[in-house]
């Protein structure tokens, strides 16, 4: 049988984790990988850990980016990632903002982080435990959401990251990891995980 992987889950932000923040990008060829993440990715899918993006695009409700941008850079992002064998094995998107101006958008919903709806689905639907997952990203609604399906927490410094470090030392204590960019979180998550599995 196969040996069960270190993570059952990575949930991964896009803007400012994932790929560089470029504020509501809607063009494919604005996307920049984080630099020297896609070999520690391609590691934990390799060992059977389900790689997920989770991102708020309120850019939808604010009527800032339309569905089939935020599809395509999320094609090139994907593209990209499985050229340097990592699979992404679900997209989960938000679109909504409380104050959009797209009607069918303009909402509160459960699903924008720090909301776990999203999150939660997958799990469910993968069969994965929560706490033998992770969500990374560089805002307190990232690592706010991670905190509270008690997985593991990584809080990266690029993107938006030191805006939000504050809130995220407030609100989010001792239990969160924190990292400079995706590369540097993914070697310490890795750190954590292992030492929790003893
Ligand atoms: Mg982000
Ligand atoms: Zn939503």
């Amino acid at each position: 049988m196969r040996r069960r992987p270190l993570l059952d889950a990575l949930f991964l932000d896009r803007d400012g984790t994932l790929i560089a923040e470029r504020g509501f990008l809607a063009e494919p060829a604005g996307v920049r990988l984080a630099p020297g993440a896609a070999p520690l990715l391609a590691r934990f899918a390799a060992e059977g850990t389900r790689l997920f993006v989770v991102t708020n695009q309120s850019g939808v409700a604010r009527g800032l980016t339309r569905w089939d941008e935020v599809n395509a850079v999320n094609a090139e992002v994907e593209r990209r990632l499985a050229a340097r064998g990592v699979p992404i094995a679900g997209w989960l998107v938000c679109p909504h903002h409380p104050e959009g101006r797209v009607k069918e958008y303009a909402v509160a919903c459960r699903c924008r982080k720090p909301g776990t709806l999203l999150h939660r689905r997958a799990l469910r639907r993968h069969g994965l435990a929560a706490e033998r997952s992770a969500v990374v990203g560089d805002k307190w609604d990232d690592v706010g959401a991670g905190i509270a399906l008690g997985a593991f927490a990584v809080h990266l410094l690029s993107g938006h990251g030191r805006e939000h470090r504050a809130r995220v030392r407030e609100k989010g204590g001792g239990r969160v990891i924190l990292a400079g960019g995706l590369a540097d979180g993914l070697r310490r998550l890795r750190a954590a995980a292992e030492g929790k599995q003893g």
